[in-house]
């Protein structure tokens, strides 16, 4: 059996936190890693702005849900869900998530977790481990798991490496170019087609 690991945001639903800021009218959400690359101080400073504005989980999930999938992201999962084992491995949480995973039937999602008070204000951010992507696949190998995996930026090179066949979606020109090793594609149509013959040869 082989498993298909892909990355969630930018391949099947938008940048959530760069989507939220334009939706929610907070330019300073904008923010990265690339801005910040102390990814602690960038989550509390997120944590932070949204406290700031009184924004709450209901009313970030509420904004999150509008966002929806990308175009053709549903169907594209669906059908790849009858010939593959489909993990989504991101480095999103499982709060901000769950609205757009609802409107993808809830395929199965390893990510990180966020912590609300009674208030349901955000206070901070748990995750499960560093790395977690490439760690994953590379226990899918462990236990004789044939993985083929896909994403489309810096942070899923690593899990890319770790499997047995590694694709990009979309991806940014400095990814392309410091990773010729893998196929490039730009819809869902040229991804699949590409999980296809990965899913001959490995
Ligand atoms: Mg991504």
């Amino acid at each position: 059996m082989q498993l298909v690991c892909l990355d969630l945001e930018g391949v099947l639903v938008p940048e959530i936190w760069i989507e939220f800021s334009k939706r929610a009218g907070i330019p300073e959400l904008r923010r990265t890693t690339r801005d910040e690359p102390d990814y602690d101080k960038l989550m509390k400073y997120r944590l932070g702005i949204l406290a700031q504005h009184k924004l709450g989980l209901p009313d970030i999930q509420k904004v999150i849900s509008d966002m929806g999938p990308m175009e053709g992201a549903k169907e594209f999962l669906d059908d790849l869900r009858k010939r593959f084992q489909v993990i989504i491995l991101s480095d999103t949480f499982y709060e901000f998530a769950l609205p757009l995973m609802l409107q993808l039937g809830m395929p199965t999602l390893f990510c990180h977790k966020l912590e609300a008070d009674a208030n349901g204000t955000l206070v901070n951010y748990h995750l499960r481990m560093p790395n977690q992507k490439r760690e994953a696949v590379k226990r899918f190998r462990e236990i004789n798991f044939k993985t083929i995996a896909a994403g489309d930026s810096y942070n899923d090179t690593a899990m890319l490496g770790e499997a047995h066949a590694g694709i990009l979606f979309r991806p940014p020109e400095n990814v392309t170019r410091e990773f010729p090793q893998y196929p490039v594609t730009m819809n869902y149509a040229e991804l699949d087609e590409e999980i296809r013959k990965a899913s001959l040869r490995i």
